[in-house]
């Protein structure tokens, strides 16, 4: 999609060969193409409403039908985004940009051209954690092409037809520099990537739906080398899962090729998750077209369009538009709460998660917990009794209940064991005091030493072969004893503490 565009350097084929025979490790490189669907009001180049579902064709004009003599003209809230999209990647925003079009025949593509940018593009360069930027343009979105089959046979043939109501949609492409190394690594950055993008308000972000497409560039090296190998495209993917997977296939693909003494041929991809690779493994990669079916778009300047010119006055609604992202979000939560690195990244990409958390940290409980006992009791146990991204602030765990709990484990009044089973019941029933929940339950941990010490020293006779080798060293061999333990007080007793009188009873 960024065709021409400097960037990634030339391709050498001489990077991939010259693995085989040295037998190096090989590393993956890895570049994405995003398409973002903005949030506007109405279409790139004309007064249309943006369809969600509406009846077939519905949505259109003589603009983005592409009828003789109608004139686009671009939409400034689509440029507003695309601005603010630049400024939370740290791109520089382009003075002046100007549209071109990218000529090429397909059904769903009425006018035989898509406008979209080229050498001069809205937005250039910038960073978003690990990764550079290399470019953010804007672009409209072809229509919808659906193919009936059996059931719309036309004169005896299957047929297509196209749905016009998407085609006109404002995009946003943002390209990164090939600076990612793992399937892994790609789908964790699109996440920064989608939680930044949801936090602007740019767009709905929602991938099934396909507000947010990836194409994913990839290509093999011999690990230490600075030159690229040969890259490959996948095409439009559209779940972080397929995504992860898509990517390992067709690493798997090129490494294959590599190690066998063949050289990667530069093609477009589609992965398929739903079927076989010939290798037997789940999602095949079949060629859509190769670098010499590439696309000529003859691009040239759209005559019908004035250029972009981003005043002083665009730049400052962009940057008063801005709220803080999840990067920042990010950063905050290591420097002022001291959270790990990890949680922080968490709670600040999963922002129903932050937002809870906040509000947890913010309800002044009595003990008050560790911001850090806190944030793991969130990812942990209760996203865990959540369903599936279930936003915790729709369930009946109110955020000061459970910050009061994670209090109460912290103080060590209550056992984690215990805890848990107070979080079932918040989970399922609500309630304001999880301290009430400790008393009615008779959760609390147990009193003195005295009383632990006395269960122990009963699970320690009832295990005399497992006392004997934890004696002997055999540290393992605690589990039996532990287990007793828990058992006789209902989980209500603290594991360092029962390990730490096993130890001192049996004088290690
Ligand atoms: P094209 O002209 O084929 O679209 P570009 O140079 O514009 O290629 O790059 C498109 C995307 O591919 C970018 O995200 C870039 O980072 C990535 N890319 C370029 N070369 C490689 C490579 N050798 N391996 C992996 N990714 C690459
Ligand atoms: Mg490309
Ligand atoms: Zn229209």
């Amino acid at each position: 999609m960024s065709e021409g565009t400097a960037g990634a350097g030339p391709v050498s084929a001489d990077a991939s060969a010259a693995a085989s025979d040295s037998g190096a490790a090989l590393e993956p490189v890895i570049g994405l193409e995003i398409h973002v669907q903005l949030a506007t009001a109405t279409k790139m180049f004309c007064g249309c409403e943006l369809s969600f579902g509406q009846p077939p064709n519905t949505r259109t004009c003589p603009v983005c039908l592409g009828l003789p003599g109608s004139l686009p003209v671009a939409n400034e809230r689509a440029v507003h985004f695309g601005l603010m999209i630049g400024l939370a990647l740290g791109s520089q925003l382009a003075p002046r940009s100007i549209f071109h079009r990218k000529n090429y025949f397909y059904p769903d593509l009425p006018k035989g051209y898509q406008i979209s940018q080229y050498d001069e593009p809205l937005c250039l360069g910038g960073r978003l954690g690990e990764v550079r930027i290399h470019r953010v343009h804007l672009e409209e979105d072809a229509a919808k092409l659906i193919h009936v089959g059996e059931s719309g046979r036309i004169h005896g043939s299957d047929t297509s037809v196209v749905d016009f109501n998407r085609g006109g949609t404002p995009l946003a492409e943002i390209v990164t520099e090939p600076d990612l190394r793992s399937p892994e690594q790609a789908s964790e950055w699109l996440r920064l990537l989608r939680a930044t993008l949801r936090q602007l308000g740019v767009s709905d972000v929602n991938m099934e739906e396909g507000s947010l497409r990836c194409d994913a560039n990839i290509s093999l090296r011999p690990a230490g080398s600075e030159e690229l190998g040969v890259k490959t495209e996948l095409k439009n993917m559209n779940s972080f899962r397929f995504i992860e997977r898509g990517i390992r296939a067709e690493i798997e693909r090129q490494r294959e090729i590599i190690e066998s003494g063949d050289t990667v041929v530069q093609e477009t991809l589609h992965f398929d998750p739903t079927t076989r690779s010939a290798g037997g493994g789940a999602g095949a990669i079949t060629s859509l077209r190769s670098k010499e079916q590439a696309h000529d778009y003859r691009y040239f300047p759209e005559p019908d369009l004035l250029p972009v010119a981003i005043d002083e006055a665009m730049r400052q609604a962009a940057r008063e538009a801005m709220s803080e992202l999840p990067a920042q979000r990010a950063e905050r939560y290591r420097r002022e709460l001291k959270l790990s690195a990890d949680s922080a990244q968490l709670l600040a990409f999963r922002s129903e998660l932050g937002d809870y958390f906040e509000a947890a940290h913010a309800a002044h409980a009595d003990p008050s917990p560790p911001a850090q006992a806190l944030a793991n009791w969130i990812s942990g146990d209760l996203a865990a009794r959540l369903g599936d991204g279930e936003d915790p602030a729709a369930s009946r765990v109110q955020a000061p209940a459970l910050a009061a709990l994670v209090g109460l484990v912290a103080a060590k009044r209550v056992s984690v064991g215990a805890g848990r089973q107070v979080l079932d019941k918040l989970v399922a029933e609500g309630g304001e005091d999880p301290a009430a929940i400790v008393e009615a339950q008779g959760l609390a941990s147990l009193g003195g030493e005295d009383e632990l010490g006395a269960i122990v020293a009963a699970a320690l006779a009832a295990n005399a072969d497992a006392a004997e080798r934890v004696r002997a060293g055999n540290e393992k061999a605690i589990g039996p004893i532990v287990g007793a333990v828990m058992r006789e007080t209902k989980g209500r007793a603290d594991g360092t503490e029962v390990t730490r009188l096993v130890h001192e009873q049996l004088g290690i």
